[in-house]
């Protein structure tokens, strides 16, 4: 059952819509209502329409070594650690896996290319979204598969008093990248939250695939060029088209997920 709100629908049918989302959500769990303290946001087209760069960076880097490599498999691979990305490419091209000297070298000339690029925009909507989740009370935190320094750095200066260095889980935290469940598992421990008291925000395939392997009740929000279907089938439990739409509606969300319980 696909759960994706168009704009047309009027609130009656789109309350019931969220809800039946999270009943469907509830089914295999071993918990019969989300009691929500969290809510986890991934990095890159979520908090920053930095994914373009990205997809930019990455083509750059890899034709230098002569490596095929497409915007669409950018956005495809998004979530995935650097040294995952550039292993996937080296074995395609070259047959072989990537050492961790050349992918540190490699992800560092791809580093360079994305700081060259123009900064990335804060999200349209996302700093609302943020004014939201705070005034419920809920805990924002960072779940990114970035190391890129420089955005990390840039967190604090866009969204003061919002992310706390250490709830936050980078690059630098797990030992397998997204789609693997860690990430977000780590989260949850970093954060004492079981599963039932989040939420994720994710942009990506990858992203959504490792919030769902978490057990965590996953939205996505469709910022890229990507099919909704390829999120869906990933595992996400509700779809918005974009930031604005989902901030719009984060009092029906906010109320379903209060009211709802498994059937
Ligand atoms: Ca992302």
């Amino acid at each position: 059952m696909i759960f994706c709100i168009p704009e047309f629908l009027s609130y009656p049918i789109f309350n019931n819509m969220i809800s039946n989302a999270i009943k469907n959500y509830l089914k295999d769990k071993p918990f019969h209502a989300v009691d929500l303290k969290a809510v986890l946001f991934d990095m890159d087209g979520v908090l920053y329409d930095s994914m373009s760069n990205h997809a930019a960076a990455w083509v750059k880097t890899m034709s230098g070594l002569g490596v095929p490599f497409s915007a669409e498999e950018a956005y495809l691979h998004e979530g995935r650690t650097g040294e995952g990305t550039i292993n996937i490419a080296f074995q395609r091209a070259f047959g072989r896996s990537v050492t961790k000297e050349e992918a540190a070298k490699i992800y560092g000339i791809k580093s360079a290319c994305f700081n060259d690029c123009p900064q990335a925009e804060v999200m349209p909507g996302i700093v609302e979204l943020l004014k939201k989740v705070k005034a419920a009370g809920l805990q924002p935190m960072l779940v990114t598969g970035s190391g890129q320094k420089s955005l990390l750095d840039r967190l604090n200066m866009h969204f003061p008093d919002t992310f706390k260095r250490e709830l936050m889980i980078t690059a630098d935290d797990v030992i397998h990248g997204k789609p693997h469940p860690e990430p977000y598992l780590k989260a949850l421990q970093k954060g004492r939250f079981k599963p039932e008291e989040a939420i994720v925000v994710e942009n990506a395939p990858l992203g959504v695939e490792s919030a769902h392997r978490a057990g965590i009740f996953t939205v996505a929000v469709n910022t890229g060029p990507l099919n909704d279907r390829v999120l869906f089938d990933a595992g996400a439990d509700l779809l918005f088209a974009d930031m604005p739409s989902f901030c719009d509606n984060w009092e029906a969300l906010w109320s379903a997920l209060k009211t709802t319980r498994k059937e």
